[in-house]
């Protein structure tokens, strides 16, 4: 990969692709795409329900230092961790209306599992919006996860579709200690706002406390007058997770830690010791302190509480901890059943949670969805999708 004056070049499989970089708002490139839509990838995972996965950009401007993409060595990742230049797939949302017309049962849309999707860049393209539009025209839920303001387009568009909600990653509601973390982003101040306007709009608002980071933002005092904050502007749901490090990133991660102090340094070294496929994660014993305190804080405040992406390793098995401290049916606190088309819209079947990690009965009538009885997630694509699709009975009973 190289840049010369404008241009960077991008392997993509066999593939090398040549592109001119667009200086503003910030360096980036336009691609056409024929990316599908797609299922979690992780097989260890504790996201109950299902979801569409759409990523619109690769590369993120919010620049937080432990942002796991980093850990990402390849295509348009690199394109960024190596060059500072973002990708735009600058015709995604077409591509996610043709997909969508080919399906006749989905599950609630995600953006953005590795960007930033109200990002300066969102303001000159509209793809966020575009593809909101395409999921709430055709009454399939959406949902999201924001550093950034939540523009009132967005929120008009998602009070017209029962099932979409609005995730705000607040981790400290000191405003010295956020711009520390990330480079960009929204203030907190914005970010309690986006949780309130959710919420006055009649929209399911989540926090995430995600990561929390050992000795940063972990103080119990500060954790309590969080929850409480989010809940007073409307939250509904808390989601937390501890940083876990990629070992790739390690050296970097430990590096900018020193910034915090050499003492907090010296306790990171002690306390990441417990490797977990290809990251290192903060000792068992910490992590479960902190979640019980989380957990109980939660009930206390009367709002509920799920962990993400957080395991433990039992007799050489990853088992997943939200076993033990989740206290609502989904990770993301609202239940959301599977939606089929009927006639031009999708509808969301009746007697389903969408809890279809922990599904025993499959009352959709797909087994192959219901993983309550198996030994190991399943991570579907689009082709899934179609197939269901074509054995998918019209006639259930709906919400
Ligand atoms: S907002 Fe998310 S994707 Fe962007 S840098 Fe932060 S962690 Fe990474
Ligand atoms: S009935 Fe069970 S398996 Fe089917 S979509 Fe709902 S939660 Fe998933």
């Amino acid at each position: 990969m190289h840049l010369s004056s404008r241009k960077v070049s991008v392997n993509i499989g066999r593939a090398i692709k040549e592109y001119e970089v667009i200086e503003e708002p910030y360096a980036h490139i336009l691609v056409e795409t024929n990316k599908e839509l797609h299922g979690w990838l992780s097989k260890h995972r504790e996201c109950t329900s299902e979801r569409l996965l759409l990523n619109p950009y690769h590369g993120c401007s919010v620049g937080c230092f432990f942002c796991y993409t980093k850990g990402y060595d390849f295509g348009y990742f690199k394109l960024c961790q190596e060059e500072k230049v973002v990708t735009v797939f600058k015709d995604f949302d077409r591509r996610v209306a043709s997909q969508l017309d080919e399906i006749k049962i989905a599950s609630c849309g995600y953006l953005s599992p590795v960007s930033e999707l109200f990002s300066e860049l969102n303001n000159k393209y509209q793809i966020t919006e575009r593809i909101i539009k395409e999921f709430i025209k055709r009454n399939i839920p959406i949902e999201f996860i924001t550093k950034e303001v939540i523009s009132k387009e967005v929120l008009e568009l998602l009070k017209q579709q029962r099932h979409s909600f609005g995730q705000v990653s607040i981790l400290t509601l000191k405003e010295g200690l956020r711009k520390r973390l990330m480079k960009k982003g929204a203030t907190t101040e914005q970010l309690l706002g986006n949780i309130r306007s959710l919420a006055k709009s009649g929209i399911y608002a989540v926090c995430r406390i995600d990561p929390i980071l050992p000795f940063l933002n972990d103080q119990k005092e500060e954790l309590r007058d969080l929850i409480k904050r989010v809940r007073d502007e409307g939250a509904s749901h808390i989601i937390a997770s501890c940083l876990d490090i990629s070992k790739i990133m390690y050296q970097e991660t430990l590096n900018y830690i020193k910034n915090f102090g050499i003492s907090i340094f010296y306790e990171y070294k002690k306390l990441y010791q417990e490797s977990i496929k290809n990251c290192l994660h903060a000792d068992i014993n910490y992590r479960k302190r902190i979640f019980s305190f989380l957990r109980e804080t939660c009930d206390k405040n009367n709002i509920s509480f799920a962990l993400c992406m957080e395991f433990e390793m039992v007799k050489d098995k990853i088992r997943g901890l939200n076993q033990e401290f989740m206290s609502s049916e989904n990770c993301e606190g609202i239940n959301i059943p599977i939606y089929i088309k009927r006639g031009k819209y999708f509808e969301p079947i009746a007697d389903c949670l969408g809890n279809c990690l922990n599904c025993q009965e499959a009352k959709c009538g797909l087994r192959e969805l219901s993983q309550g009885n198996e030994d190991g997630e399943k991570c579907w694509k689009l082709s899934d999708y179609k197939r269901w699709s074509k054995s998918i009975n019209e006639n259930y009973r709906l919400f």
